[in-house]
């Protein structure tokens, strides 16, 4: 009987990134990356454009050049398609079900964890997976259940800021922390003012969906995160920005 097959996650964030530079350089077996990429609509990716256009111009082909296959999964399921379906139950039965709740994330279920669970079916029983978790790390490190998910990163006692240098020195840490400390969808109901605040200087178009979303009648909640609606948060940049008056 052969070895058996070795993935490694992949989300292009540093700690993922170095545990596959850290594979190849102390000859570890790896078959392929697995990546998979939320979408907001059929057309428009989830990621943070820097972070998407890193991904395929930057991070895949030099994967690719050491060897390492890059698999790219994405779920038939969309942001948009998520939003703008009914509520089947309950209360709000019949609403459109919008925002996603923090915490408990719509996305994250049907347009991450389905396609990578889908995908996990189809590989051989033994199959070992990396998992891209710093040694400083230790709640997630303890979460990890077993000897099929291993993390380089705490084999070779890498933190996450060894992490980051050692991606940084390949050329393939992400831009995305220039203004944000983690990944994730440009419309996580999770993303720190700071990410907002990039994606509305940076990307209009983007910001403006939201807008568009925010306008739908019906909506099961007016809330894009635990407080504030997106047309608040819209509204607080234009009164810093001084483009109308502050609120008395
Ligand atoms: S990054 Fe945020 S919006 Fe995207 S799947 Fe995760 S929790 Fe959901």
């Amino acid at each position: 009987m052969g070895r058996p097959l070795h993935i490694a996650g992949c989300s292009f964030g540093k700690d993922s990134l170095a545990a596959i530079l850290l594979a190849k350089e102390h000859g570890e077996p790896l078959d392929e990356a697995v990546y998979c990429e939320v979408m907001f609509d059929r057309d428009i990716s989830g990621e943070v454009p820097e972070h998407r256009d890193f991904i395929y111009s930057t991070a895949i082909p030099a994967l690719e050049r050491m060897g390492v296959k890059v698999v790219v999964l994405r779920s038939e399921q969309t942001y948009v398609g998520l939003f703008t379906g009914r509520v089947t139950r309950g209360k709000r039965k019949g609403m459109v079900r919008s925002f996603p709740l923090c915490g408990k994330c719509a996305v994250q279920r049907d347009c991450k964890v389905k396609p990578l669970e889908r995908y996990k079916e189809t590989l051989p029983p033994g199959t070992v997976r990396y998992i891209g978790i710093a040694s400083d790390e230790q709640d997630r490190l303890l979460r990890l259940d077993g000897a099929q998910k291993i993390s380089l990163l705490e084999k070779y006692d890498y933190t996450e800021q060894d992490a980051r240098s050692l991606c940084e020195k390949a050329g393939l840490l992400s831009p995305i922390y220039e203004f944000s400390d983690r990944g994730g969808c440009w419309f996580c109901p999770n993303a720190k003012r700071r990410e907002l605040r990039h994606l509305y200087d940076h990307h209009p178009d983007l910001w403006a969906h939201m807008l568009e979303l925010q306008a739908i009648p019906g909506k099961a909640t007016e809330k894009f995160n635990r407080t504030q609606t997106f047309a608040d948060i819209d509204r607080l940049f234009r009164e810093e920005d001084g483009q109308i008056p502050k609120a008395a």
